[in-house]
């Protein structure tokens, strides 16, 4: 049975701690929909302080669902630019679209109906659901999941199993101020429980909490897929202009221009003299030679693209970077 207490006191502390975000604010339902939309979609893989300038220029050049499904790919693109995962934004704009065409312009209440729409999953449903429909779900992010290893003091693989930490969060308990209350979980774990040094003075659930009994604050958690790749991207110029191409090689930046790029062995990295740039991926650590001065080797996909106009483009952030490492 849960305890009745623990949702009054994370949203007595809610209603005095929470950010003022962008798509919190007091709108119609139908604009609460769509800023939820929106906002779930920009918070897959992306923090909120980065998502804020983003979610505000978005809403303001699309500000609904039927301006986001009649426009450009390429205006869409641009305003996209810099948040990565560019998947996303695609099936952003497929959604739109479904939802004007199958469900009246609205999101729909099911959850198997939500999970049906481009880039919509499991969290982001669950999130919906319960941010812009007030049902009782509480998704499950690394912030709720912070949390429960804390206060129940999780640490074998088996204990911090998914289904471990799904059977863990009835600790909870609902609310039926449910939109409030998934928010206001996430919101402690991201300014109160946080991964590296947890503010338990400010929390509300320290008589709860094991780990703040115990003073160990550590984390387990199981290993991530991460792991290093080598790259050479080659760089050819021909009268100021570089030469990219239309990239084939990385699913999650389809269709973006990048160098023209191959993998190397580590050895070969090594023992390279040339300039090397790191770039750090959610699930990959690319380390790149850049290899200047390359012949011009012209392809269908090759286009050519003056330094200074790089910010006219829809480039990954990687392309970016390496152009400022080139002379
Ligand atoms: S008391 Fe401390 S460790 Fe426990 S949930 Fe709160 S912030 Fe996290």
């Amino acid at each position: 049975m849960p305890n009745q207490n623990i949702p009054k006191k994370i949203l007595h502390w809610y209603d005095n701690n929470k950010r003022t975000l962008p798509w919190r604010k007091k709108v119609s339902k139908s604009k609460r929909e769509y800023f939820t939309l929106i906002s779930e979609f920009m918070l897959q893989q992306t923090q909120v302080k980065t998502v804020v300038p983003y979610f505000e220029n978005f809403v303001k050049n699309f500000p609904n669902l039927q301006s986001l499904a009649k426009s450009s790919d390429q205006k869409i693109l641009k305003n996209w630019e810099g948040l990565g995962y560019y998947s996303r934004v695609r099936n952003l704009k497929k959604t739109a679209i479904l939802l004007l065409k199958e469900f009246n312009g609205k999101l729909p209440k099911e959850i198997e109906k939500l999970k049906s729409l481009p880039g919509i999953g499991e969290y982001t449903s669950r999130s919906i659901l319960a941010i812009a429909h007030n049902k009782p779900y509480i998704p499950m992010d690394g912030n709720v999941e912070r949390i429960l290893k804390r206060v129940f003091l999780l640490k074998t693989n088996n204990e911090i199993s998914k289904e471990n930490l799904s059977k863990k969060k009835s600790f909870f308990g609902f609310s039926k101020r449910s939109s409030d209350y998934a928010q206001a979980i996430m919101e402690i774990g991201a300014l109160i429980c946080k991964p590296s040094l947890p503010s338990c003075i400010h929390c509300p659930l320290t008589e709860n909490c094991k780990a703040f009994r115990r003073k160990d604050f550590i984390i387990n958690s199981k290993n991530k897929f991460s792991k290093t790749k080598y790259f050479q991207a080659n760089v050819s110029k021909y009268k100021n202009e570089y030469l990219l191409t239309k990239n084939k090689k990385f699913n999650f930046l389809k269709n973006l221009v990048i160098f023209p790029m191959e993998e190397i062995d580590e050895k070969k990295f090594k023992n390279s003299v040339q300039k090397k740039i790191n770039i750090k991926m959610s699930n990959m650590n690319m380390k790149i030679i850049i290899n200047e001065n390359t012949k011009i080797n012209k392809t269908n996909n090759s286009i050519f693209l003056n330094k200074k106009n790089i910010n006219k483009y829809i480039l990954p952030s990687f392309t970016k970077k390496i152009f400022n490492s080139v002379s």
